[in-house]
């Protein structure tokens, strides 16, 4: 059975993937609309997360590449962000997620 990765990542429990630091800040970049969607499909999405000025807590910070895919059904992501081989669900995966959660909603 195939399952969209945008529907694993709409009911993903970001609170069991990640620090609440990471999503706070990433609920900030998410709030205040740093989000370019790059790329969609059933199994990749690519998003350009932040940019934006200030403190980490305001949201802001250098604009990284999200990207999640899946890998035998499994979620992966990369942020650009993140030090090779060291794949934490950072604050620009949180924004992306966000964003994708609240677009999966406009749909129904
Ligand atoms: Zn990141």
């Amino acid at each position: 059975m195939t399952y969209s990765i945008v529907a694993i990542l709409r009911d993903i429990s970001l609170k069991n993937v990640t620090l609440s630091s990471n999503l706070n800040y990433g609920k900030a970049i998410y709030e205040r609309g740093a989000i370019e969607l790059v790329k969609m499909n059933d199994s990749e999405i690519e998003i350009l997360v932040g940019g934006l000025a200030g403190k980490s807590i305001e949201g802001g910070g250098s604009k990284r590449r999200v990207r999640f895919w899946l890998e035998k059904d499994q979620l992966s992501w990369r942020c650009t962000g993140n030090p090779k081989d060291h794949e934490i669900f950072c604050k620009h995966c949180v924004a992306a997620t966000l964003f994708l959660k609240d677009e999966s909603k406009k749909k129904i």
